[in-house]
């Protein structure tokens, strides 16, 4: 989950990441505001209309919705748990109130907030980004001070001040989320690969061991053989 205050840089961390992890599933949120330039239907937004929107909110396709500066913003769910369903991890981009509520629906994720530099320098992507008036940009700054003050439920910050840097951060938090042991896309790679050892080891737990033992395994104690070369490392500094 990547939340930021609007103008923070967030867009282009997403496509940074997905660049890089094309494994990655962006689920984009529905929304009844208009394209801005460049923005495509179904990459950045799935722009719909009221009706629309509100069609699919009420036949309850959608896992959160909000309105957010005089627009309707939602998470459809069937993209998501269809993506989840085959395996794939999901991006999603929302607000801090979007963000809460999907922590309900999705206690596995990984929430992740986006600050600006500085309030000064937010404000000044805004007016280049030129795509508010000026009173919707204070309406904007106003409700990220305010966003800003929910940064102690989020799982990690990044600082968008050097957008290199900041693009090397998102994917190091992706990288050491998918090392977690107990994150659930571990089991199947680890069973994978050691699937073979298990009934070999239990046996040897069983006489009060714990030894990978040779033999229906076609391993020996300490040997790696199964694994690919780029896995071979030795443990240690
Ligand atoms: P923008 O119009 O600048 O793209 O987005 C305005 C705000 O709406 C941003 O803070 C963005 O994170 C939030 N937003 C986008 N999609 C959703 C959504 O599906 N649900 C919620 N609650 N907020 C969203």
């Amino acid at each position: 989950m990547l939340t930021a205050p609007s103008g923070c840089g967030k867009g282009t961390l997403r496509r940074a990441l997905l660049a890089k992890e094309p494994d990655i599933v962006f689920c984009p949120s529905l929304t009844t505001r208009e394209p801005r330039p460049g923005e495509v239907h179904g990459v950045d937004y799935l722009f719909v209309s009221r009706e629309e929107f509100l069609k699919r909110r009420d036949g309850g396709e959608l896992a959160e919705w909000a309105e957010v500066y005089g627009n309707l913003y939602g998470t459809p769910r069937s993209d998501i748990e269809a993506a989840l369903s085959q395996g794939r991890d999901v991006i999603l981009e929302k607000d801090v109130q979007g963000a809460r509520t999907l922590r309900k629906v999705y206690p596995e994720g990984v929430f992740i907030f986006i600050l600006p530099p500085s309030f000064e320098e937010l404000r000044r992507r805004m007016e280049a980004r030129g795509t508010e008036t000026e009173k919707e940009r204070e309406i904007r700054l106003e409700s990220a001070r305010q966003e800003i003050a929910d940064l102690g439920t989020f799982d990690y910050v990044i600082i968008n001040s050097d957008v290199e840097r900041a693009k090397n951060r998102l994917l190091a938090i992706v990288a050491g989320e998918r090392m977690r042991a107990e994150n659930p896309s571990s089991p199947p790679v680890v069973q994978r690969r050691f699937a073979n050892d298990e009934p070999a080891a239990r046996r040897s737990h069983e006489k009060g061991g714990f030894q990978v033992q040779p033999g229906n395994s076609g391993r020996e104690e300490g040997k790696t053989d199964s694994l690919p070369e780029g896995d071979q490392r030795p443990c240690g500094p």
